[in-house]
């Protein structure tokens, strides 16, 4: 993989009235990897990540994307980009095919609704309206409508929350192919296990700061190395795997 810095933050603070958020944090993320922010509830990794889309202001620091600074190329980085929508943010009666048309119009490009649909295993939903998805599949669709503008980095905030351990894997492999056909992924979640299987690096943020930053893999070696060691025996499988075990194998169409 490249080292080439892709993303550039640079002692960012970001202050709402008396709460500091974010306390001068520092990090880059590389072209071609996939980036997690990982870090209990209000560790500020939301704000992070939207200060980068250019979606909330910053209240100091320096941050380019692609080389723009996101002060003064906020358009040039919009172009560049693909950020999630909260699901509230679909209108509910259009069916996914009338949705990304929307959206292509949006970003004023023509999109092949089918091979969109398809690269997220949704083709046959075509005609489903948003609203008749299941978890997994609405999921799905608000990583393809991150894709219409055939973006360079992809933002994607905790794209996993709330679904099922089948549905949660089918992600992961979707994220892979994202990042596979060229992007750079950042990611939030509060799942280690997912940025485990599926970080390059993480960042783990607390109170505002970044208080390590590595591989999985390097992170649990120092903790290892520092004399760690599990207080319980660890089993050869867990409850997870006895339910994905007991339901079936692990990549579902409806999840
Ligand atoms: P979570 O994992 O729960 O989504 P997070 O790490 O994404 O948390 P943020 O949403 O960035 O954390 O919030 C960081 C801190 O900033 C919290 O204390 C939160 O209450 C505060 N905060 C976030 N957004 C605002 C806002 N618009 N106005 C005021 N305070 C805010």
């Amino acid at each position: 993989m490249s080292r080439k810095p892709v993303i550039t933050v640079n002692n960012l603070v970001k202050s709402y009235g008396d709460v500091q958020a974010v306390r001068g944090i520092s990090f880059e993320v590389f072209e071609g990897e996939i980036f997690g922010l990982l870090g209990p509830n209000g560790a500020g990794k939301t704000t992070t990540l939207e200060i980068i889309e250019t979606l909330r202001e910053k209240s100091s620091g320096t941050i380019t994307v692609a080389g723009f600074d996101v002060n003064r190329d906020k358009n040039q980085i919009k172009q560049i980009i693909g950020v999630q929508l909260q699901a509230a943010g679909y209108y509910p009666n259009l069916n996914l095919s009338e949705l990304i048309h929307l959206f292509s119009g949006l970003y004023n490009r023509k999109t092949d609704v089918y091979q969109l649909l398809h690269s997220v295993g949704l083709e046959e939903k075509a005609k489903a309206k948003f609203k008749e998805l299941s978890g997994g599949q609405k999921q799905r669709f608000s990583i393809a409508t991150t894709l219409i503008n055939q973006p360079q980095i992809v933002f994607l905030d905790e794209p996993t929350t709330g679904l099922d351990p089948h549905a949660r894997r089918n992600l992961w492999e979707l994220i892979k192919e994202v990042r596979s056909k060229g992007a750079t992924v950042v990611l939030t979640t509060h799942y280690m296990e997912e940025a485990e299987s599926l970080c390059d690096r993480v960042a783990i943020i607390e109170k505002g700061q970044i208080i390590a930053l590595d591989t999985p893999s390097l992170l649990i070696d120092q903790l290892i190395a520092s004399g760690f060691q599990r207080k319980t025996v660890v089993k050869e499988a867990t409850l997870e795997d006895v339910f994905l075990s007991l339901t079936g194998h692990e990549w579902r169409d409806d999840a």
